[in-house]
């Protein structure tokens, strides 16, 4: 496949940025640019930033700064609360990224979490075999590779001083493995009966082989993911039952749920512990690529780390349960809201994020800042609102110009103190996506805010 670097050095000070973009007949201009919008919007407000940027960047790493973090634990806790507190079937856990090696070996992962690599004979760029489907190297346009070979994905360190063979270990590459091998604690402890789950949201690290496309593929990044138990009967209904919560999960971040396909996965394709899996792909500007993973991991995982069936249940004889695995990653959740998010509008540009999940819920401004009235009334409004919401405070330029800050970030309601505050103890509310003014009543702004976050 051809492909077009996409550069933004402009936009990134001493940091020259190029993210490769699959040159292909469905990608006009104006999704290359989309992306490129994005990625401008989150260095300026600070949503993320290219990692070590003062050193010359590090490829393929981000920080996500004030904004962006605000809007990724939004997701997280959003994802937390619907899928863990609220339910009764599902627990959550909160496990060590470095775990015994003797996990990877049992799991399987040392031996097969691979992908297949091919080298560049003339200028050696090594490609993951499935991002060449025309064989020519993005590189150098050469059409010579070697023949594919098997390389693990998994971060190898050392544990103490002497880099010795005996004190190898490896980062997860995944969360799943620290809820499989904690399900007998968490069973003794938590006492569920199945069907129960298991739950974490945490960082996981793969040395892709080509990392790239901004957050979407990096080397480190979070996934939230869910271990559900079954019994081996019942498997298909809950991934169908999985299948329609993953789905209406996606619609709930305000992605355009047209641009997400269910794909099923083929054999060859599937993850080693897999008997069936479903790809939901989204359709990014650099293509449709997953988004999340659905998958049946059977009760291959228990079974390499249990010799005994580890399930008990009054009345039941021990046994291991299946497992259905939905699995979400973070930054992928956050690309695909900003991406869904993003609009250009006559004069502004506005970020559409479902309120719950902008970073500020709501700004407050006094119209002038050079008048102290203005601003005490305005201060003690922000101080209210802040016990419980996200707040930005903003007495800079004039009224438009805050506005226009305010919608780049994605802020539902922006509130201005003017003189008539002073009297009437009311204010002027405006909408981010209607943009309409409205007077309310002071006493009354935490709930109009909290109405909105219900959307
Ligand atoms: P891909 O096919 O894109 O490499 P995968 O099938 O290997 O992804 P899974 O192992 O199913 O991914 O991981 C679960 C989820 O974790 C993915 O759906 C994705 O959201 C996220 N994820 C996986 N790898 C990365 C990565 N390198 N960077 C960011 N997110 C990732």
């Amino acid at each position: 496949m051809p492909w077009t670097p996409l550069e933004i050095t402009e936009l990134m000070g001493l940091t020259k940025i190029i993210i490769m973009i699959p040159k292909t007949n469905q990608i006009s201009n104006g999704v290359e640019d989309l992306m490129q919008k994005v990625v401008s919007l989150c260095k300026r407000r600070g949503f993320i930033f290219p990692s070590s940027e003062i050193y010359g960047g590090f490829a393929n790493a981000w920080d996500y700064g004030p904004l962006g973090t605000e809007l990724k634990n939004n997701i997280k806790q959003l994802w937390w609360k619907k899928f863990v507190q609220s339910r009764d079937d599902m627990v959550g856990i909160d496990a060590s990224l470095i775990m015994n090696p003797k996990v990877w070996e049992a799991s399987g992962h040392l031996k097969k979490f691979a992908d297949p690599l091919v080298e560049c004979k003339n200028c050696h760029s090594r490609f993951k075999v499935d991002d060449l489907a025309i064989k020519t190297c993005p590189h150098c346009g050469k059409k010579e590779f070697t023949p594919p070979r098997q390389f693990n994905l998994m971060f190898k360190t050392f544990i103490g001083p002497a880099e010795a063979q005996s004190n190898i270990t490896y980062f997860r590459p995944e969360t799943a493995q620290a809820m499989f091998v904690n399900f007998k604690n968490v069973l003794d402890t938590a006492r569920k009966t199945l069907p129960f789950g298991i739950a974490q949201i945490g960082k996981a690290l793969r040395n892709e082989i080509t990392p790239g496309n901004f957050i979407f593929r990096t080397r480190e990044f979070e996934q939230m993911e869910i271990e559900y138990f079954v019994l081996e009967k019942d498997w298909e209904k809950y991934f169908e039952y999985w299948r329609k919560e993953m789905a209406a999960w996606i619609k709930n971040l305000g992605v355009d749920i047209k641009k997400v396909h269910e794909v099923e996965v083929s054999g060859k394709e599937k993850a080693h512990y897999s008997k069936r899996t479903i790809d939901f792909e989204y359709e990014f500007p650099f293509g449709q690529k997953e988004l999340y993973g659905l998958a049946y991991r059977t009760d291959f995982d228990l079974k390499n780390h249990f010799k005994e069936p580890p399930y008990r249940e009054e009345g039941v004889d021990a046994l291991y349960p299946h497992v259905i695995e939905p699995s979400f990653g973070v930054d992928r959740s956050v690309l695909a809201v900003l991406l869904e998010a993003f609009k250009e509008e006559k004069e502004r540009v506005v970020l559409k994020l479902p309120p719950k999940l902008a970073p500020y819920q709501a700004a407050v401004f006094p119209l002038l800042a050079n008048k102290p009235e203005l601003v005490k009334l305005a201060r003690k409004i922000y101080d209210d609102l802040r016990k419980d919401l996200m707040v930005a405070w903003d007495d800079r330029g004039n009224i438009g110009k805050r506005y226009y800050s305010q919608d780049e970030i994605g802020t539902p309601a922006c509130i201005t103190v003017d003189f008539d505050s002073l009297k009437k103890d009311d204010v002027t509310i405006r909408d981010r996506d209607t943009m309409k003014q409205e007077r309310v009543k002071i006493d009354s702004l935490a709930e109009i805010i909290r109405e909105k976050l219900e959307k």
